[in-house]
């Protein structure tokens, strides 16, 4: 049974961001993200599944910031045209941020979470269980392999990434995943102007245009925060991402 007069206590900052973006929530989105949060809190301290613990903060910084990612990703919003699924992965999920809010919040969008640690995916399985949603996946491994198999190769629409690394690490990693058209979307603090720079030899190599960068523009958020969208416009040559590892450890481009 819901409890609508319940509901509207809920994730104050959340609601008020939302409204910001022009994005209604409805009660029952608003229940399951309060419980995803519950979920994240509750079993951070088995998993390292994030730094923060403060509930309120855990609702601006990680509920807020994952579904404002739509102020750069507006393609986030509607339904993809015709009856094609708008695809999107979420690289280095952790306790599942953003893909989970973005999932909870845009229910016709069908998420991938993908990251390298078993805990941290088994976790993603009882939350997306325990939230019931439909439109979500976990998935363990690298990105590095993975992005080389047809099944996930050059197949997403969208790929989110959060602190998973500088940007030519990231690119490197995401846009093989990405469809033509596809966007790689992601969450900084800025400014970073340094990486920018630094990753404009691998956008090149792998066929990402030249990147945007979107701060957040919501009272509640910090405006040092905010996503690096890159969209792909031609196909990345099977040579990358290269080995397990070498993303990070020599970024394209580093001299
Ligand atoms: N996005 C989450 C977690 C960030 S921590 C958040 O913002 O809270 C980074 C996560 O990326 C870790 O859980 C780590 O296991 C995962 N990760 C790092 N490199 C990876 C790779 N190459 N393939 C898959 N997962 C990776």
């Amino acid at each position: 049974m819901s409890l609508p007069a319940q509901s509207d206590q809920l994730l104050p900052k959340l609601r008020a961001g939302c409204a910001a973006l022009d994005l209604t929530l409805t009660n029952a989105q608003l229940e399951r993200l309060n419980v995803y949060l519950g979920l994240l809190l509750q079993q951070r301290g088995r998993v390292n599944l994030t730094a923060i613990r403060d509930p309120a903060e855990a609702e601006r910084v990680l509920l807020l910031e994952s579904i404002a990612a739509v102020v750069a990703v507006p393609g986030l919003r509607a339904p993809a045209g015709g009856s094609a699924q708008t695809r999107l992965l979420d690289l280095g999920a952790g306790g599942g941020i953003p893909g989970i809010p973005l999932a909870l919040a845009f229910p016709h969008v069908d998420v991938t979470l993908l990251d390298a640690t078993r805990k941290k995916v088994e976790f993603l399985q009882h939350a997306a269980r325990e939230l019931d949603l439909a439109n979500v996946s976990a998935l363990w491994g690298r990105a590095e392999p993975l992005a080389h198999a047809p099944a996930h190769r050059a197949q997403y629409d969208f790929v989110t990434a959060r602190g998973i690394g500088n940007l030519a690490t990231v690119v490197e990693l995401a846009l093989p995943f990405c469809a033509l058209g596809g966007t790689a979307a992601v969450f900084k603090s800025l400014p970073i102007d340094d990486e920018l720079e630094a990753a404009v030899p691998a956008l090149e190599v792998l066929g990402g245009e030249p990147p945007r960068v979107t701060p957040f523009d919501l009272p509640a958020l910090p405006a040092r925060h905010g996503v690096v969208t890159v969209r792909k416009r031609s196909s990345t040559p099977d040579a990358y991402p290269r080995r397990v590892g070498v993303p990070a450890k020599r970024p394209l481009g580093e001299k």
